[in-house]
């Protein structure tokens, strides 16, 4: 597994004006509740510039989703792509920018985020799928289950 990890030395001393990455990365955290990125692992294609102090990552994130249709639960894929756009600095701002730590920076956390943000939220394995057993679970709203 290739980690996502830039040295930037090279973009700070102006000995090229890009790096290019291509690489896999894994996910510690793959999905959310009812969706996954299939196999834990997207494709990342970025380019990395300087930018004024910091670094800028444009690219996108590419992989499989694997999801339970909400209404039959049967598994469901797709492609799963998105962009990616991300600011690093030596002062991040909190949930906007990402950290440099040492001339470094690391692509994995961002594809994870922009891999999660595009994961369906509530998939279906075909538009007009009815459920397992339509007439016991109808797909309109749930009805209120038993309890407290
Ligand atoms: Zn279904």
């Amino acid at each position: 597994m290739t980690n996502l990890v830039v040295d930037c030395v090279r973009l700070d001393a102006g000995s090229v004006d890009h790096i290019e990455v291509n690489g896999q990365c894994g996910l510690d955290e793959p999905g959310v509740p009812g969706a996954l990125v299939a196999d834990g692992v997207v494709h990342l294609e970025a380019v990395v510039r300087a930018a004024g102090g910091s670094f800028v990552a444009d690219g996108r994130v590419l992989g499989v989703w694997t999801a339970e249709c909400r209404r039959c639960l049967e598994e469901v894929r797709g492609p799963l792509e998105a962009s990616l756009h991300e600011v690093f600095e030596w002062e991040p701002t909190e949930g906007e920018t990402w950290p440099i730590d040492d001339q470094r920076i690391d692509l994995a956390p961002a594809a994870r985020e922009a891999a999660v943000l595009a994961l369906p939220l509530a998939p279906l394995c075909s538009e007009d799928c009815a459920g397992p057993v339509p007439d016991r679970f109808p797909t309109g709203p749930a009805a209120a289950s038993g309890g407290v």
